[in-house]
């Protein structure tokens, strides 16, 4: 079979925005637009996106999906005499756009950092009142991490207050100084009536009850002067991408609509530009512009680098270019389940293709699976797809052991792509069904849950049978514990929010351990030397960075370095296990322990009494005593916190973070407000928003986010350690 669609035509994106921003707003327009670039004709006089919705949702649309396949033809490819025409599907400008739910929130990173992996570039939404908020600069700090090209899209320019150039200012300050205005607003507030375009030096106006029809004019009188001015600034950035474009322009040739627009597609896919449009989704005002944008701008499959992954059977890198006729490779990105079709994987194919019905190897587990059928989640309906080709995403339903990160692949030819790091839950809560009845459906309902998100864990205290769920923040479990109620019917209690804290060792130790029992009969012999040492925490991941010093509890290293058979081969496994079930017990408060090396270095043995339950106790109780010997210390979670207030309360929210054990980082001004940034333990941060809105009257606002593990300090310890006895 050969591809169906061309894969230059083809753009993989997301949209990136804070909470509020407009990004489901954004998104309901361009289903809405792309949905309709056939039929523009059909929407009924009166007929409104949320009307189209409501009918699109009956059909099971799901703007929520993690991948959504639609068709944009740019605007300027339908448009005659000034104004958009419909097409129908032959338009060859016609592309193929992928787009990767990206959610806003700060507890859902992983959920950001896993989709910048696959996606190859973003559009990045901001509230044209607002500008930059907190979660906007994490955000993009993970698509700077990603390498991911990015256009930059200034909503609700409708809204009062709005500034196109207060939210330009703030990007540049913020976030980029690589931002440059592609569009100027005409009007702001209640004027806001559409944008002018610096390169074709048009107005765009949107027409029709939908804002559907674009109707191209000249630039406003009034206008001239400034878009002439933002012109030259796009044009002087954009030759810097060329020495000839820069050498021409010098010598005063201004290059045509077409070059500008080549090298600013160069720009950004070097991440070296990103421009900046304009509008309001709301009112129907420069969505459409901003997909010819994607069109124009962000890269397809082939335009980047191939990917590398490793040989699992040698560890040698090798790489995989977007092409149909190399081995077949594919990243499972996210798990979901669609009320039509079942449990769904999607995957992004990096080479080859793969086709439905077929076997692929999961070169991360070892183990063949069966595709029993390929879907591509359109607006309006799951098309089936026979077989999906390098660079293209679509969602396999059959996968019964795939997981996040896993690697799909050619048996013949495995490979292993880097896996997207995850970082472990700071938080957890004991839960517990309103009915006895509802145990087993929130067994199932949790695991469900677990399998989509790989930052939300589901664990059993083993002392009290309760079930303990654990996430990355107190809101992250509450949305989760939502969602139970709402898609699987079950309602629970939760108990309070605990810390994830863990143990480490600060020295190093050397232990020598007897386990001998002498009761008649046999007896039990084990007898084991180590020692103990701290690893250094694990590095930031070189893909997607994870954040500082992230422990995570199998951070764990154990070296056998018997000589001479002075313990038998066959009783070393014994050892390991049971020094990893001590590690996993702790010695301080019985937490896990991490960032631990052990060197098994000499022993004995007994010939009739020696058992592999002797050398476990042996190792056991020879890693609690190392333990107690290399100085364990508790490690409790840090948390990176922004807290904006106006300026009379800056004084008390310092000396309430300060009381906290929070270290201030620094302090910005905000527009009217001021920006603190601190780093706060925890523990202290629990019912944080509640305390901040009394102190400020309401007129705070905060975000959190985990940052790393560190040692605490020797009297709060004490306390949590004598609790926990
Ligand atoms: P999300 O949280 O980023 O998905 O944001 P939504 O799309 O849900 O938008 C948040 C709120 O802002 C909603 O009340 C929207 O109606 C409103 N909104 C979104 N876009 C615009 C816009 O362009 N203009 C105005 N005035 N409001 C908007």
């Amino acid at each position: 079979m050969k591809r169906d669609y061309p894969l230059e035509k083809v753009r993989n994106f997301g949209i990136i925005a804070h909470i509020d921003a407009g990004k489901t707003t954004t998104s309901e327009r361009i289903l809405f637009y792309t949905g309709m670039s056939h039929k523009i004709g059909e929407v009924h006089e009166g007929e409104t996106v949320t009307d189209w919705m409501e009918q699109e949702r009956e059909r099971g649309i799901t703007i929520t999906a993690a991948a959504i396949t639609c068709f944009w033809t740019p605007t300027h490819a339908r448009m005659q005499d000034g104004v958009v025409q419909a097409t129908d599907g032959t338009n060859p400008a016609r592309h193929r756009f992928n787009i990767i739910d990206t959610p806003g929130h700060i507890d859902f990173t992983a959920e950001v950092q896993r989709s910048m992996r696959v996606l190859d570039g973003a559009v990045v939404v901001f509230d044209g009142v607002s500008g930059v908020e907190p979660q906007s600069e994490t955000n993009w700090r993970y698509a700077d991490d990603a390498n991911v090209p990015r256009l930059c899209f200034i909503n609700k320019l409708d809204r009062t207050g709005a500034s196109f150039e207060d939210s330009y200012k703030s990007i540049l300050d913020r976030l980029s100084p690589k931002a440059i205005r592609a569009q100027i607003p005409i009007g702001l507030e209640g004027e806001h009536e559409g944008v002018i375009d610096l390169i074709t030096m048009k107005a765009y106006y949107f027409e029709g009850n939908m804002g559907q029809e674009v109707r191209e004019a000249d630039i406003p009188e009034n206008l001239k002067a400034d878009a002439q001015k933002y012109r030259s600034e796009l044009i002087e950035r954009v030759v810097e991408q060329d020495d000839a474009a820069m050498n021409a322009y010098l010598e005063g040739k201004e290059p045509s609509a077409e070059e500008i627009k080549a090298l600013l597609r160069k720009g950004v896919i070097k991440n070296e530009i990103f421009p900046v449009y304009a509008g309001s989704a709301l009112k129907n005002k420069g969505v459409q512009l901003v997909l010819d944008a994607v069109v124009d701008y962000l890269p397809s499959p082939l335009d980047l680098p191939a990917v590398t992954g490793t040989d699992p059977k040698t560890g040698n890198p090798i790489e995989r270019h977007a092409s149909d006729d190399e081995p077949f490779s594919a990243l499972a990105f996210k798990l979901q389940t669609d009320p039509f079709v079942g449990s769904l994987t999607f995957f992004r194919v990096y080479s080859g293709s793969v086709t439905s019905g077929s076997y692929v190897y999961n070169s991360t587990t070892g183990n063949k699976e069966r595709v029993s059928r390929i879907v591509r989640l359109q607006a309006d309906k799951r098309e089936e797809v026979e077989q999906v080709f390098a660079g293209e995403i679509a969602a396999a339903v059959g996968l019964k052991d795939t997981k996040t990160s896993h690697t799909l692949c050619d048996e013949a030819h495995p490979i292993i792509l880097e896996e997207i790091t995850f970082p472990e839950p700071v938080v957890s809560v004991r839960i517990e069904p309103k009915t006895k009845a509802d145990q087993e459906k929130m067994g199932v309902a949790l695991r469900k849950l677990a399998d989509e998100d790989p930052t939300f864990k589901v664990s059993t205290d083993e002392e009290t049978g309760e079930t303990i769920i654990s996430g990355m923040g107190e809101l992250h479990l509450e949305i989760l514990v939502d969602r139970m109620k709402r898609e699987f019917n079950v309602v629970a209690d939760t108990g309070k929010p605990q810390v994830a804290y863990r143990e480490t060792i600060q020295g190093s130790s050397e232990v020598e351990n007897k386990y001998i029992k002498q009761t008649g009969g046999r007896g039990q012999y084990g007898h084991v030397k180590i020692k103990m040492k701290k690893l250094e925490p694990l590095p930031e991941g070189d893909d997607v960075k994870i954040p500082k010093n992230v422990t995570r509890e199998d951070h764990f290293e154990f070296i056998n370095s018997i000589k001479g058979g002075v313990i038998p081969q066959e009783y070393i496994p014994a050892v390991e296990k049971g020094v990893r079930e001590a590690m996993a017990r702790g010695v301080l408060a019985g937490y896990p322990m991490v960032d631990i090396s052990i060197e098994l270095v000499d022993g004995s043995y007994h010939d009739v009494d020696s058992s592999e339950v002797a050398y476990k106790i042996a190792a056991s109780q020879a890693f609690q005593e190392a333990a107690q010997k290399a100085k364990a210390v508790l490690l409790e979670p840090i948390m990176k916190v922004e807290v904006i207030v106006p300026d009379q309360f800056m004084g008390d929210i310092t000396g309430n973070l300060s009381g906290k054990r929070g270290q201030i980082e620094g302090m910005e001004e905000r527009g009217m407000n001021k920006a603190v940034h601190a780093m706060v333990p925890l523990s202290e941060m629990f019912g944080y928003t509640t305390t901040l809105r009394s102190m400020t009257e309401g007129r705070g606002s905060m975000t959190m986010e985990f940052d790393h593990y560190d040692v605490v300090p020797t009297n709060v310890a004490q306390d949590i350690i004598a609790a926990r006895k």
